[in-house]
């Protein structure tokens, strides 16, 4: 099936006033600058429905879209805020804050949670803190891995890299390029099959 509509549903600062939850949800995370907007944009097809961030860090909503394909299925898409850039003290362990942690928490309707981690970088205490509190929740979300930036490894640097990222996650995880385009039909193939279940 092809995709027919991808379009902006709403967003909020505030887990509590998020669009209605109508349909199956699957989730976007990751460390500032590790390449969402440009993943969302790509599995969306659109050039640039989910901003490309011009400042970092400064995003601090979680913002909803609407996906429809040829065969009828509809999910929304939703993408929250990146992570990991703002300065916090040495002890604060987690970076990702109570806007991410009441929508993770919270929402009824979520199925699927794709984390982005940069190939280049590999988890990081804060990607691995919330794949920790994703499993930990009563109603856990199936987890993805997404190791964006392939495309800036050679192709024989490429599979080592993925690798390197499945020593870090028992879970699927899956080599993305928003500029090949590389693991989108993968990375949909396994949102869509969660949500159809
Ligand atoms: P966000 O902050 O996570 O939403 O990241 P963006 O999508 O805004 O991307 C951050 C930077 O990484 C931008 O300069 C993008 O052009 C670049 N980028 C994002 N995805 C890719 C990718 O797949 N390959 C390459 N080479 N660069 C990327």
């Amino acid at each position: 099936p092809r995709i027919v509509s991808a379009a902006f549903v709403g967003a909020s600062t505030d887990a509590s006033t998020l669009p209605a939850p109508t349909l199956a949800e699957v989730a976007f995370a990751g460390r500032s600058n590790v390449g969402k907007s440009s993943l969302l944009n790509a599995m969306m097809q659109r050039k640039s429905l989910a901003r490309t961030s011009r400042t970092p860090g400064c995003t601090r909503q979680v913002n909803i879209f609407e996906v429809g394909w040829t065969d009828g299925l509809r999910v929304h898409l939703v993408d929250l805020p990146g992570y990991g850039y703002a300065k916090r003290s040495r002890s604060e362990k987690i970076s990702w804050g109570p806007l991410i942690e009441s929508y993770l928490a919270t929402r009824q309707v979520l199925r699927a949670v794709t984390l982005l981690i940069d190939a280049r970088r590999g988890a990081e205490d804060d990607d691995l803190a919330l794949i920790e509190f994703l499993e930990s929740l009563e109603n856990p979300p199936q987890i993805f891995l997404a190791a964006t930036k392939i495309d800036k490894f050679s192709r024989a640097q490429q599979k080592p890299a993925v690798e390197k990222v499945k020593r870090q996650f028992r879970g699927p995880v899956i080599g993305f390029s928003s500029v090949t385009g590389d693991g989108r039909d993968s990375l949909w193939q396994r949102l869509r099959a969660v949500v159809q279940n």
